[in-house]
């Protein structure tokens, strides 16, 4: 996958393209993440925010304090309410994206889900597949 991914909100006021592979994608369940969506869980895929670009419009921002305590922020299309990405205020340089507001299907896999303690009991969580009740560990430090 070289050409960059491109995506946005569902009224088009915000447009953006993603320059870093994505392939594995996390679905979270928190219960913020359920009020966000308005579904069962968000699935998402983190990316280095140096890989990813807005190209149209300005997202307003939600500052959201997480299950796990620490300060989310959250964007969101101001028009249409589409929920695009969000950033832990600590960590700036990644980008969770919302994988659903990606143009086209590309080849991915949800390879985990977390915080599966708050999930809605009509969720599907594929056994084979991670799982961590609450945030998964942290990644191992960059070397
Ligand atoms: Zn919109
Ligand atoms: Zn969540």
């Amino acid at each position: 996958m070289t050409s960059p991914l491109s995506g946005g909100c569902l009224c088009g006021a915000i447009r953006y393209t993603v320059s870093a592979p994505v392939s594995q994608l996390r679905a979270c369940h928190c219960t913020h993440c359920q009020k966000i969506s308005g579904a069962g869980a968000s699935v998402n895929a983190i990316i280095p925010t140096a890989g990813f670009t807005l190209e149209k419009g300005t997202p307003k921002r939600y500052d959201d304090t997480a299950d796990s305590g620490r300060i989310l922020q959250r964007y969101f299309c101001a028009d249409c309410g589409s929920s695009l990405f969000s950033r832990r205020a600590v960590s700036p340089e990644v980008t969770v994206l919302k994988v659903g507001t990606l143009d086209a299907p590309v080849d991915m896999k949800i390879v985990a889900h977390i915080w599966t303690r708050s999930a809605r009991p009509w969720s599907h969580i594929d056994p084979a597949c991670e799982q961590h009740r609450e945030a998964p560990p942290p990644p191992p430090p960059a070397r």
